[in-house]
């Protein structure tokens, strides 16, 4: 058996996420430093002593008046639907320091999305930003929440967390605290369930990615030794120490690159993270340049914005690290990329891994660099193999399905033990993701699974297909992913009509439109058949979709 793994393992301590990072020596957050800013108006923020303080005051609250955690830890859902704004990680950290788990939802979902996820995580408590007060309001209707269980989080004009009917708020400056629980045994923190996002995995619609303190602390540890070690080795030949680490939070919470990028890992290494509420081209370019910014982490369709927009010209000099991930991105758009940050001189490094192993799997050594497009090498303490249908190895060179094992890949999918014994087989996590490895290197160069990617942002067939059929002039549909610049692919609706020649392509796009989040709409158009194609036992043959998309569009 062929297992590619990294030789020198990391010892990773036994601790909760929080305790290493606001209590331990590990952790090199400083007391007074700001931590968390709003990139508009950065006098607004926490620093370390201030976040703990209002993570206690959350922890009180959400224990004591709303009841999170009271039967115990791991247990109680909170379902966050929030634009960026700094206080997100105190939220975050109050959620689990109460006892409760983390359960961020996109802010562009509709209220049928956030009320099927509050749903599905049997979540009683939902907490939203202030603009996302009315999706909130008609998801908690729609899942039978009451309004005292509507929670409103605000850091700007002040910061505030108040349920919407009943009268019952944080006190920001003066409440009542509560702190965490420490865990220091190590099976707790492997069974532990503190953090829920959603995927598709390998089929169907999404799923509760359950994420334990055990999954989040190596994500977070692992990297962040090699890279310290690095650095320190550096500096001790007479490199110049790297710049402090300014972020830019722009990519959304609810993905698992947004919960370490700006949650977790910045306040480790004692960083600063600016928020800026959502994703905007003009305001990202100018706070790149005001904020200086020096490491970031983004998805290849905004590199390639980067790399082909004339109005890049200096914004990007500052940036130290760049790290590509969530989708793939070729050597063509890696090196023209690279040009505009740093001066030219930065490479962008590109990961590979699921919100099921807690994000990267892969990543490129600090001080080492690729402008192939390749994956970059696998993280220590995980071992991964590239295997056929009956999952013995591939000869290299030949493509084959990665499948993974170790300290970062998630105990399942919540509440759904059939779902999670699908994607495993003895004791491997199988991504379905299809690599072929080249001169030492893996490349990834197709997928075996339904999964569509718009953006980095996961659009699942199943979902769509489900809301198709609930048409009434709609027999039969199929959605696939049709592949588009910067690694993003756009979903293309197969659909049998009723009969032929009422329904038309825009009825179809208007259908969608609306009832689910703007980046699943049908952006690769609608197509009307006689039949979908299905095998012997009435499988959707989805490839078969995918080559006549291909052969629609005159892709070879
Ligand atoms: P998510 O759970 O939303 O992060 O989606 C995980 C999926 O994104 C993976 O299974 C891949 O299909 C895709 N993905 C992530 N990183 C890369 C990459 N570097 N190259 C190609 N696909 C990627």
């Amino acid at each position: 058996m062929r297992i590619y793994q990294n030789v020198n393992p990391v010892h990773v301590p036994n601790l909760d996420l929080t305790t290493l990072l606001f209590d331990s020596e590990h952790s090199l957050a400083e007391e007074d430093h700001p931590l968390h800013l709003s990139a508009s108006n950065p006098d607004v923020h926490l620093t370390k002593k201030t976040l703990r303080a209002l993570t206690e005051r959350i922890a009180h609250f959400l224990h004591h008046e709303l009841s999170i955690g009271a039967d115990g830890p791991y247990k109680d859902v909170v379902v966050v639907c929030s634009s960026g704004q700094p206080a997100v990680p105190a939220l975050f950290y109050g959620i689990i320091a109460a006892g409760g788990v983390f359960s961020a939802a996109s802010p562009s979902y509709t209220p049928e999305e956030l009320a099927r996820q509050i749903n599905q995580g049997k979540s009683r408590l939902l907490v939203v930003s202030a603009d996302k007060v009315e999706v909130g309001r008609e998801a908690a209707r729609l899942a039978g929440l009451g309004l005292e269980r509507l929670v409103v989080l605000a850091s700007e004009p002040v910061w505030e967390m108040k349920c919407l009917q009943g009268g019952k708020k944080v006190d920001v400056d003066n409440g009542p605290r509560k702190t965490w629980q420490r865990v220091t045994d190590s099976e707790e923190l492997r069974r532990s369930l503190i953090v829920l996002l959603y995927s598709s995995g390998t089929t169907g619609v999404p799923k509760g990615v359950m994420l334990s303190h055990a999954n989040l602390v190596a994500q977070l540890y692992i990297p962040s030794v090699q890279s310290r070690a690095h650095v320190a080795a550096a500096v001790a030949t007479g490199e110049p120490a790297p710049s402090p680490l300014r972020t830019l939070a722009h990519l959304p919470i609810a993905h698992i690159a947004g919960v370490f990028g700006y949650l977790i890992s910045p306040m480790f290494s004692n960083g600063s993270v600016y928020w800026m509420p959502k994703f905007s081209w003009g305001p990202f370019l100018q706070y790149f340049k005001t904020l200086r910014i020096t490491v970031f982490y983004t998805v290849p369709s905004i590199f390639l914005r980067i790399a082909k927009s004339p109005e890049v010209s200096d914004q990007f000099d500052t940036v130290e690290v760049a790290i590509t991930g969530a989708a793939p991105m070729d050597a063509e758009l890696q090196q023209a990329a690279n040009l505009r940050l740093g001066k030219g001189k930065t490479r962008i490094s590109q990961t590979w891994g699921l919100s099921e192993t807690t994000g990267a799997v892969t990543a490129m050594p600090r001080g080492s660099s690729d402008i192939t497009g390749s994956i970059s090498p696998v993280l220590p303490n995980m071992e991964m193999r590239v295997v056929d249908e009956d999952f013995r190895d591939v000869k290299p060179g030949q493509p084959g399905e990665i499948i993974v094992r170790g300290p970062f890949v998630t105990n399942g999918y919540f509440d759904n033990e059939e779902a999670t014994k699908g994607t495993f087989h003895d004791g491997w996590f199988c991504t379905g993701d299809i690599a072929v490895e080249k001169d030492g290197k893996f490349y990834i160069v197709d997928r075996k699974k339904e999964l569509i990617k718009y953006k980095g942002l996961q659009i699942a067939p199943a979902e769509i297909e489900n809301l198709l059929i609930t048409h009434p002039a709609i027999l039969e549909a199929a959605v696939v992913g049709i592949p588009i610049e910067g690694g993003s692919e756009v979903p293309r609706a197969y659909i049998v009509p009723r009969s032929m020649g009422v329904l038309t392509g825009e009825d179809v796009a208007k259908f969608v439109n609306g009832r689910l989040a703007e980046y699943k709409q049908l952006r690769g158009g609608v197509k009307f058949v006689d039949e979908i194609p299905k095998n012997a036992v009435g499988k959707m043959l989805r490839r078969e979709l995918r080559d006549r998309a291909k052969a629609e569009d005159g892709v070879k």
